[in-house]
């Protein structure tokens, strides 16, 4: 039987900051929203309670919901705890110390209402028997998918694309389970990661150009996957290595295998840049190096590239601080921590109008005259996607009286919607798509603003590899469906 204890726990939750510690989701008011995080355990000792250990490190890819599903006592069925808010909120028991397979998911929805019927796991049963399903990221044909599936019958629980997957498993034509499961993502197209959990096996699927990112690890002689090798650690697992794009891997009793529904890939990896700029944990690896040494790396060529006559950096609390050192180090110029962050303040992205949004800004954050006042202050953030929290930033720097504020972003302009589960579906939330540099600028208030340039971003990031780098203009690695397919974004910011 399915537990779905949703209801009772939606019904009490109250929306609050993040507590995991993450880069810092709800610093600031108009950043894009992470779309999900996905763990999963096999063969792992206490997983239910793991899976509560993982979500938590990955609170910070979504807040809205959160969910497990393991495998019961019997071994033959699954059942699924979840519901509406943070892990600590909806998570509240430890789960049975015997299940050894579990997968668990926090949400942020990027296609689909923010409602307990798209909270994740999604629990399928079919001819093959119970299935459980988490998903990060987005299906860009999913409507097509959506539409052909009905056409045949299937009948969608959830308005979330996640749920695609299941049908097109229960709607093959294949005998064997793994058949069926490896036709249908041959048929799923876009940045996304799947972890899939069967009475007897787990499956992590990751997408072709490896846009959403997914890690392997061990425990005891169990495998456990994640979004973040910060999720490994917190379950006690030792980082294998990533998930290779377009891999299926399966786990099971007879040990680890690998399918490629894909088959051989025509074009290089490009996983997504955004996750090193802004949405992983700093101290998340990547490419062989901490997220946090990445975007050292970045304020540090931003300084190359985009230099201020100033008296002292200040870095947006909490994701920007790596990069305002990295620009520091490279400036010669100190670091001081000249806004500060309350971080008993809730969530400002439910906050419903432009006011209440921008004053929820100063709620959040405030300037330490001490260190501003009578300075030239560099301030650098991470990113300036609609620009809003930069232009009260620089109001309360000024107001606590720095004599002159140069902004500097340690990324591109971002100028293109993502329509691969980040929230940004609409070019005109995007001020640098909307607005020309010197109305950018008079909208901030600042005294000048400076972006690190698309080449200087790739130079900045690890590895040789391609980068994602769609939203910053550099064309979409997955084709993009037309205007019309491209479902309303929910729960995104107006
Ligand atoms: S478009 Fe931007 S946010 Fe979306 S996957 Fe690519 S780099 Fe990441």
């Amino acid at each position: 039987m399915s537990r779905e204890r949703g209801a009772e726990v939606g019904a009490t939750a109250q929306w609050s900051d993040a507590a995991s510690g993450g880069p810092g989701r709800g610093d600031v008011d108009d950043r894009p929203r992470e779309e999900c995080g996905v763990v999963g355990l096999f063969n792992v000792a206490d997983a239910a309670q793991l899976t509560y250990r993982g979500l938590f490190a990955l609170q910070h890819r979504g807040q809205e919901s959160a969910g497990r599903a393991y495998v019961a006592a019997s071994g033959r069925d699954i059942l699924v705890d979840k519901g509406m808010g943070l892990v600590s909120e909806v998570l509240t028991e430890p789960g049975p110390p015997d299940a050894r397979l579990a997968i668990g998911h926090v949400r942020y929805s990027t296609t689909g209402t923010s409602s307990l019927d798209n909270a994740q796991p999604l629990l399928m049963r079919s001819r093959f028997g119970p299935m459980a399903l988490a998903h990060n990221g987005n299906l860009t044909n999913h409507a097509g998918l959506r539409r052909t599936l009905e056409a045949r019958g299937a009948i969608f629980q959830t308005s979330s694309d996640s749920e695609v997957l299941a049908h097109l498993v229960a709607h093959g034509v294949a005998q064997r389970w793994l058949t069926a499961l490896e036709g249908g993502a041959h048929q799923l197209v876009g940045g996304f990661a799947y972890v899939v959990l069967t009475p007897t096996s787990l499956v992590a699927l990751r997408d072709p150009h490896g846009i959403r990112p997914l890690v392997v690890g061990t425990r005891g002689g169990g495998v456990v996957v994640a979004s973040e090798t910060a999720g490994l650690d917190a379950m006690g697992a030792d980082y294998l290595r990533d998930v290779d794009p377009g891999e299926m891997l399966v786990v099971g009793e007879q040990g680890l295998s690998t399918r490629r529904p894909w088959g051989p890939l025509p074009a290089g990896p490009t996983p997504c840049a955004f996750e090193l700029v802004y949405f992983s944990r700093p101290d998340s690896r990547s490419h062989g190096q901490s997220v946090h040494r990445t975007r050292r790396a970045l304020g540090r060529q931003l300084w190359e590239e985009q230099p201020a006559d100033a008296d002292v950096v200040v870095g947006v609390p909490d994701s920007s601080l790596p990069a305002a050192m990295g620009y520091a180090e490279a400036a010669g110029l100190p670091l001081d921590f000249g806004l500060v962050k309350n971080r008993y303040v809730g969530r400002t992205f439910i906050v419903p109008n432009q006011n209440g949004r921008t004053d929820s800004v100063a709620l959040k954050l405030s300037a330490v005259e001490d260190v501003v006042a009578g300075r030239r202050v560099v301030l650098v953030d991470d990113s300036l996607v609609r620009g809003t929290t930069a232009a009260r930033l620089v109001q309360l720097l000024r107001q606590a009286g720095a004599q002159a504020v140069h902004m500097r972003i340690a990324s591109p302009p971002y100028t293109h919607p993502c329509h691969y589960g980040i929230d940004t579906s609409r070019s005109r939330e995007l001020a640098a798509a909307s607005l020309s540099r010197p109305e950018l600028l008079k909208r901030i208030g600042a005294d000048s603003l400076g972006y690190l340039s698309q080449a200087g971003l790739q130079a900045a990031l690890p590895g040789q590899g391609e980068w994602c780098l769609a939203c910053f203009g550099a064309g979409y690695p997955v084709p993009i469906p037309p205007e019309e397919e491209l479902a309303p974004v929910e729960g995104g910011l107006p």
